[in-house]
């Protein structure tokens, strides 16, 4: 699946959302805002989502949200120009709360693949008398994969069998059950809720996993998938930021094995001026050097920095980060200087 190889854009329509569920994982720079972000990049436009894609050679797209059909005309001119620019075979898919039917077959029309529908838990008993029973129909009339996407909340196993039953019943093509999870958002209200997470180094939710493997022993003909939190953020992300690491990557820095980027960092206000002091002192090539006036740092490549550090009078590191539009630090070492 393209998702287990990390090679979807992960693209957040919208952090708006008619729902309130208490387990929301969203964070607070985005929920509740009319956002839009491709992978961790935050845009203004569908065509910087569009270069997000190539960066990562992207063989389809994840919309999320929020819910993306909170803002319907962005998600539908995404999907238009995803497919446009990619072909048909550019599989995406969407996450979605919305049971309106207008907004669901708009999607479709612009060449949606794939939908999946996230009930809120106080409908899960009761799917085939609530909105989701006409919005699935009207899905699947349009020709998409159409299923379930439910969080695995302990305690609510009956909820969580109906759900599976009502997804039988329709013959829908995938029930995919997450483990639940503690987000920087949610842990509070989850904690409210007597949960906990299942161990010291993990974000999941004790007793969501065990009960994740009971439910895929249900003798049920559709489809059912079960993600934990670590297959999603352990391999999923880490593939995904793989494939972007090979194309954005500069002369000056390492590629590791996981995908991160190694370089060294000079931190001074005097960017300009440092990047020729070392150029003609040490006779260092400019394509080694990266200048970053914003973050008031020049960057060298690391196995030249670990040899000059002692020589200059700014503070140097090596720096390990990720490969996203963010560059998110993941470990800085200091070198010894003059
Ligand atoms: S439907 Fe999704 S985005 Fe909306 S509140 Fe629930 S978990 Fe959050």
């Amino acid at each position: 699946m393209l998702c287990e190889q990390g090679a979807k854009l992960v693209l957040l329509a919208t952090g708006k959302c008619a729902r309130r569920c208490c387990y929301c994982p969203l964070s607070a720079s985005k929920r509740g805002r009319d956002v839009f972000y491709a992978n961790e990049r935050r845009i203004d436009g569908v065509e910087q989502a569009i270069e997000e894609a190539e960066l990562m050679d992207a063989l389809g797209t994840g919309i999320t949200g929020g819910d993306p059909l909170s803002n319907t005309d962005r998600t539908v001119e995404s999907i238009k120009a995803l497919k446009y620019r990619f072909g048909r075979s550019h599989h995406i898919h969407l996450y979605t709360s919305t049971t309106d039917a207008r907004k669901i077959e708009r999607a479709a029309r612009a060449g949606l693949d794939e939908i999946r529908f996230h009930p809120p838990t106080s409908m899960w008993k009761d799917l085939e008398d609530s909105p989701f029973a006409k919005a699935v129909k009207d899905a699947k009339r349009f020709e998409m994969d159409t299923g379930l996407e439910l969080p695995v909340m302990p305690g609510r196993e009956d909820g969580l069998i109906r759900a599976i039953a009502f997804a039988d019943e329709l013959e829908l093509d995938f029930v995919n059950l997450n483990e639940l999870e503690f987000s920087e958002t949610n842990w509070r209200p989850l904690r409210a809720l007597g949960f906990d997470t299942k161990d010291d180094v993990s974000s999941g939710v004790k007793g969501s996993e065990e009960l994740a493997l009971d439910l895929l022993r249900l003798d049920a003909d559709v489809p059912l998938h079960y993600c934990s939190s670590a297959f999603k953020d352990g391999v999923q992300l880490r593939r995904r930021i793989a494939r972007r690491a090979r194309n954005v990557r500069r002369p000056h820095e390492v590629l590791t094995r996981d995908g991160t980027f190694i370089k060294g960092v000079v931190e001074t206000p005097l960017v300009a001026a440092t990047a020729a002091y070392i150029m003609h002192r040490f006779a260092v090539p400019g394509r080694l050097l990266w200048s970053d006036p914003v973050k008031k740092r020049l960057e060298v490549a690391p196995w030249i920095l670990e040899e000059i550090a002692s020589e200059l009078d700014s503070p140097s590191y090596i720096v390990e980060e990720y490969p996203t539009a963010d560059r998110l630090e993941v470990e800085r070492t200091p070198l010894r200087r003059r």
